[in-house]
């Protein structure tokens, strides 16, 4: 392969991806690896709810309508059910103020309108919001990186680098080096324990997730729902999800994770307990602790060594709202947001 770029991407998921389609539509020769497929790690984890109100309080997500645009896409909507009269009053509350997102639907209502989800408090129908699959997505940007004169490599894993004054040398899994102007890692969970990052203090927490075979006869399709977990509509599936362990013992689905799950969707819609569990999976998504937002720049001392992770739960608005602005981050580090900064962070204890 040719060994110049000027930029490389270590992790081809949704962070990576999104990064390498903007840094190649800004006329970057760009070079994407992952050590295992493309979106393999958290973005290859089936479908994802783009919710646009996702707070407690059902508040704006940071600059949701930027994100959304930047996906430009038709949104199917999603539900929202309130979990308490306390949950009610402030969905309602934020509806009214947020009136392009989402409409509140009183109790009363919710029957005739949406018969298959249980929402004695009442929801908020969120226009903007919809369900979509990850790796799908995650490869489009790829692909159109590729498109615009990329490079991409599975099965290659970034293992070191030396940084120099004019350029940083990455040492590949295939015996190969490769030279470019940065290095982007954007490599998940991996983050968290490499020795070169460990001091930003990421943290990783595991999800699991179901896919349920529909019953026969069952409603037909049904919007996507949020409120203790999500359940999505696949077809003659149903995904259900989302646990948010901060401890385990196994990175792998377990027994316990299921029964969360089942328990969770069983407050969400009818029949949960009765359908039959085809495929349980589990994954691992990155937070920041402290900021819970995305971090992007740097690491410290390292002006060719670009981190970009902390997607968390939000990962599909964050990609396209901070992936697509990689370009811009690059050229000015200022117009990084400052709740998103690369912070050196107190080493753990
Ligand atoms: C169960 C679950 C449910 C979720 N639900 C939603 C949802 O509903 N909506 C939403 O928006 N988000 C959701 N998320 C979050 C979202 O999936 C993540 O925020 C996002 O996928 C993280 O993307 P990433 O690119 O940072 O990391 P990853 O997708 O984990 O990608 C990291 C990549 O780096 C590669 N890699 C690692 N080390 C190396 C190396 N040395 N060299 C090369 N490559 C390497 C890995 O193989 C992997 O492909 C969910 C996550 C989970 C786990």
């Amino acid at each position: 392969m040719n060994t110049n770029f000027d930029t490389i991407i270590a992790g081809a998921g949704l962070a990576g991806a999104s990064a390498a389609m903007a840094l190649a539509k800004s006329g970057q020769r760009v070079c994407i690896l992952d050590r295992s497929e493309f979106a393999s790690g958290a973005s290859g984890s089936g479908l994802a709810l783009v919710s646009p109100m996702m707070s407690r309080k059902g508040r704006p997500v940071w600059k949701v309508r930027e994100a959304l645009d930047r996906l430009g896409r038709t949104d199917t909507g999603l539900l929202r059910p309130a979990s308490s009269l306390d949950q009610a009053t402030y969905f309602k509350e934020s509806s009214l103020q947020n009136p392009d997102l989402g409409t509140w639907i009183e109790p009363a209502k919710v029957g005739t309108r949406f018969p298959y989800v249980k929402a004695p408090f009442g929801l908020v129908h969120v226009h903007r919001g919809y369900a979509v699959d990850l790796a799908t997505l995650t490869k489009s940007w790829i692909q159109e990186s590729v498109e615009l004169g990329s490079v991409a490599f599975c099965h290659v894993a970034v293992q070191s680098w030396v940084e120099n004054q004019d350029c940083v040398r990455v040492l590949l899994s295939n015996g190969q080096s490769a030279i470019a102007e940065r290095l982007l890692l954007a490599t998940g969970p991996d983050l968290v324990n490499h020795p070169e990052t460990q001091h930003l203090n990421l943290h990783p927490i595991k999800g699991q997730r179901l896919r349920l075979k529909k019953p026969e006869g069952w409603f037909g399709s049904i919007l996507p729902i949020s409120g203790a977990g999500f359940v999505m509509d696949e077809g003659q599936t149903l995904s259900i999800g989302a646990t948010f362990e901060h401890d385990w013992q196994t990175e792998g689905p377990t027994e316990e994770g299921k029964i969360e799950l089942l328990n969770q969707a069983a407050e969400m819609i009818d029949g949960i307990h009765d359908m039959d569990v085809v495929e349980h999976v589990s994954g691992i998504r990155v937070t920041v602790p402290g900021t819970r937002m995305p971090m992007i720049g740097p690491l410290p001392n390292c002006p060719r060594i670009w981190v970009f992770t902390g997607l968390g739960s939000k990962g599909v608005l964050m990609a396209s709202l901070l992936g697509m602005k990689i370009p811009d981050f690059f050229n000015n580090f200022k117009s990084i947001p400052m709740n998103c900064r690369v912070a050196m962070r107190t080493p753990k204890a």
